[in-house]
């Protein structure tokens, strides 16, 4: 699983809902400007579609699109309230000649969803603290949040380092790729995206009186709030750990060995030499889990911390490249692909330590 280094907006999550009812292309036609709206007169038919006209589906598409909207933003708004105060600029954004319109139906429809929600949110213009964004990913730490390390409020078994070059989600192209640049964030629930300070139970941040900026900045109503904080310098394992001494020249030597800059054009390579490197790939899965047990070892941590330490094991993040390390009954391991079809090629260079 890749790593996401920002979160979810929670506006986008809204915003990524199903899609409103379209029977073809005229759905969204019936937002073209000069017709008229009768929200009030829209008959309650137990039957969903029988006996009513186009209009009438749509509207009713709409206010329950309106419903859904606002159920998710928390407001107690009256959907058909909400789009009475819009229909006018929903009604701009619909196509004015279905036969000239250039834009695609899934363009339209990202308009009028994200006008709905942007309404949606005006009505309840603040933070109930109901814990959504805190499940939708945990946030990654800048400069200034080095402080909550120096108050306890942080420690090394509650964050996690992604190190140069380890995948990560960007929130802005919305797709994986090398990070340029180390980061540091908030460990997340395991098989989750839930951000490990959250009370589920309760809903509430066990943290919040010191939370991260990246959570003081986020406010769901207002994305506005949160533009420009991919910008802040973010926080690096150096300045919390180069005073240990040590353990810093370890972390360095790992980093030198281990990278996954390294990584990668030593897995790339073993296509070009028909698996006969795979020893290099091998020695780096070695050292990575050396390092670690040594650590704990010598510098009595706890495994814990390691992610902090030295970033998320190789055997847990090779799997990107399509390889796979399995654990073999006598304690050594085979490293192995993940593809069907490579598979039974490669089962001649497993290798086992
Ligand atoms: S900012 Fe507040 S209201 Fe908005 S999703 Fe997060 S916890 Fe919920
Ligand atoms: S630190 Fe608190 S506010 Fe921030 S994501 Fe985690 S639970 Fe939410």
């Amino acid at each position: 699983m890749h790593s996401r280094t920002r979160r979810n907006s929670y506006f986008s999550l809204v915003l990524s809902g199903p899609r409103l009812f379209t029977p073809g292309y005229l759905s969204y036609y019936h937002l073209r400007p000069g017709l008229d709206f009768q929200f009030d007169t829209m008959r309650q038919s137990m039957d969903k579609y029988e006996g009513r006209t186009e209009e009438d589906i749509f509207i009713s598409e709409l206010l329950g699109e309106a419903r859904e909207i606002l159920q998710k933003v928390g407001s107690p708004t009256p959907p058909r309230i909400l789009l009475e105060g819009i229909i006018k600029e929903l009604q701009a954004l619909g196509p004015e000649d279905a036969r000239e319109e250039d834009r695609s139906e899934e363009e339209i429809w990202s308009q009028i969803r994200g006008r709905i929600v942007r309404a949606a949110y005006a009505t309840r213009p603040y933070c109930i603290r109901c814990g959504t964004c805190c499940a939708s990913g945990s946030p990654t730490l800048v400069d200034k949040d080095i402080e909550l390390f120096f108050k306890g409020v942080l420690t090394p078994e509650r964050v996690e380092t992604l190190r140069k070059g380890d995948m990560a989600y960007s929130n802005i192209t919305e797709d994986a790729a090398p990070l340029e640049d180390e980061a540091v964030k908030i460990k997340e629930k395991p098989n989750t995206k839930t951000c490990v300070f959250l009370d589920e139970k309760e809903r509430a941040c066990l943290i919040y009186e010191f939370r991260p900026v990246q959570c003081r900045r986020q406010e769901c109503w207002n994305p506005d709030n949160s533009q420009g904080i991919e910008d802040l310098p973010k926080l690096t394992r150096r300045p919390l750990l180069e005073p240990t001494g040590v353990l810093w020249e370890i972390i360095q030597r790992h980093e030198e060995r281990c990278s996954h800059d390294e990584l990668r054009r030593v897995i790339a390579r073993l296509a070009g030499t028909k698996g006969q490197t795979v020893d290099q790939v091998l020695d780096m899965l070695r050292f990575d889990e050396h390092v670690r047990e040594f650590a704990a070892e010598h510098f009595k941590l706890t495994p814990d911390s390691f992610d902090f330490l030295f970033g998320r094991p190789i055997r847990q993040t090779i799997h990107i490249y399509g390889l796979a390390v399995k654990d073999q009954p006598d304690g050594t391991f085979l490293l192995t692909t993940t593809d069907e079809e490579m598979r039974s090629a490669k089962t001649r260079d497993h290798q086992s330590l």
